[in-house]
């Protein structure tokens, strides 16, 4: 039977086992609240500085707030001592003001994704352009140096990027002006302008990719931006649960919404921003495409140039400087895989007489016939030239003497046919070929030449009108 004795001690072991579920179920919620505690801990004194480090990075009164802030936090410092900070913060945030294009940037909230200022090119395409000028200063004459010093000093007072056109259009004027007056061998200048040119286009293209990269830190930016924005909510979503940090939530959250504010105004300038750069990109980019038609230009007349330096006037053959580059490239053929060609030396016969007899102007006129029946009796890669005055050169390549004397005796034969009437007179001419082949030992174009030279003395000595293969 119970007694009331042992009905207390049931009552009390009952109260006991209530106390003990109560004591487990408070420190369950302890524990659940201090997990809860260090996440936010987590996230305020890890997280945070963090992020607070990335943007604190110059030596201004903002990114010094943000170190400030930072330590406090991994050091776990006071509500108080955060509270105050996050004021000054506030402030700092406040003052930060937009600075126009062309004017130097503060260091902003997000410099730090912007390492380069949207106009900083210019810098790097002042820099290229004098290297462009000292190249130029090097290679041309002293009568340049003029010109080359008010370009100079254009480029030291560029300021924007119709500033660059105005500089890329005088240097190419310059280069058009070398390519016409210079007196230097055309493949010389033609290299040295490629060069120069293509240096140019270099500074030119990077300066584009200059520009989208810009595009790029700009979108890098605005990926910051909405990852910070998400984190700040995130960062708001937390405090909510966590009543004993009622205080530090409250001023956090007011804060925050100071940053976002600040946040929303950046993006504003950085469009304004970002839409100026695009209209300059694309002026930009209609220079630069002038500027390649400007070089396909320079690149024809640079190459009709070359071939009226290459032409004969008189006859419109291939002219001497012609010849000499033509029988330095088959020498050279002929040194590498062995291929051989043959020469012909052409020379009219008593042309002086000619002369003398029917003036200066029917020389003339046969000196063009002798050209003009001769070029449809070669080959595609035959190469006529006039030597120097009655003396033409035939360069053929891949042709042995025996084919080298077949066409020199059709030539002979054609001109030999060839009659002008002049003041009811027939005007006849003949012409003397020799015949020569590059050989085995042969070192020099001069010596394949000087075997042809003597066939012709020998053919004039013969009685003229006549082949001579040596
Ligand atoms: P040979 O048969 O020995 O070669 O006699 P040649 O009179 O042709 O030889 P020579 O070398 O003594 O004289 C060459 C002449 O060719 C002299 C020069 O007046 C003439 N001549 C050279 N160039 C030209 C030219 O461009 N036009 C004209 N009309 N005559 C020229
Ligand atoms: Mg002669
Ligand atoms: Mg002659």
């Amino acid at each position: 039977m119970n007694s009331p004795f042992d009905e207390k001690i049931a009552d009390l072991q009952g109260q006991v086992k209530k106390l003990q579920s109560q004591k487990d179920a408070l420190l369950k919620e302890l524990d659940t609240v201090e997990e809860r505690f260090e996440k936010m801990n987590q996230m305020y004194r890890k997280s945070f500085p963090i992020i607070i480090d990335s943007v604190a990075i110059g030596g201004d009164v903002f990114s010094d707030t943000c170190k400030d802030l930072s330590q406090a936090l991994k050091k776990g410092e006071s509500e108080g001592r955060i509270a105050y900070i996050l004021d000054q913060l506030k402030t700092a945030v406040l003052k930060e003001e937009f600075v126009p294009p062309g004017g130097k940037q503060k260091k902003t909230l997000f410099s730090v994704f912007k390492k380069k200022d949207p106009f900083s090119f210019i810098d790097d395409y002042k820099q290229s352009y004098h290297e462009v000028v000292n190249t130029l200063r090097s290679n041309l004459d002293k009568k340049y140096t003029g010109k080359l010093d008010h370009i100079a000093a254009g480029i030291k007072t560029a300021e924007n990027p119709s500033d660059i056109s105005d500089i890329r259009k005088t240097v190419f004027d310059l280069i058009f002006n070398y390519i016409s007056d210079t007196n230097q061998e055309r493949s010389k200048v033609n290299a040295f302008v490629q060069e120069v040119v293509g240096k140019i286009l270099d500074i030119e293209s990077s300066i584009d990719v200059g520009y989208q990269h810009t595009d790029t830190l700009f979108q890098t930016s605005d990926h910051f931006e909405s990852v910070l924005e998400s984190e700040l909510k995130r960062l708001k979503q937390t405090s909510g649960v966590a009543s004993n940090l009622d205080m530090l939530k409250i001023q956090v959250a007011e804060r925050l919404s100071v940053i976002e504010n600040a946040l929303q105004k950046k993006q504003a300038k950085d469009k304004a921003i970002r839409d100026y750069i695009e209209k300059e990109r694309q002026v930009f980019k209609s220079g630069f495409t002038k500027l390649k038609q400007d070089l396909d230009e320079a690149t024809r007349y640079s190459e009709e140039l070359e071939k009226k330096l290459n032409l004969d006037q008189l006859t419109g053959a291939f002219n001497r400087r012609a010849y000499d580059k033509k029988m330095e490239d088959e020498m050279a053929r002929f040194f590498r895989y062995g291929t051989g060609f043959s020469l012909l030396l052409m020379d009219a016969d008593r042309f002086k007489s000619i002369n003398d007899q029917y003036g200066h102007a029917i020389g003339d006129k046969c000196l063009q016939e002798i050209i003009k029946r001769t070029l449809p009796l070669l080959r595609q890669n035959d190469m006529l030239s006039r030597y120097g005055g009655e003396e033409f050169v035939v360069v053929m390549p891949e042709t042995d003497l025996n084919g080298g004397r077949e066409v020199a005796e059709k030539i002979r034969q054609t001109i030999e046919k060839l009659e002008f009437i002049y003041k009811k007179e027939k005007v006849k001419v003949t012409v003397s070929i020799g015949v020569s082949q590059v050989r085995e030992g042969d070192k020099h174009p001069k010596e394949v030449f000087e075997r042809a030279d003597i066939a012709v003395y020998q053919a004039k000595a013969n009685g003229r009108n006549q082949v001579i293969v040596n």
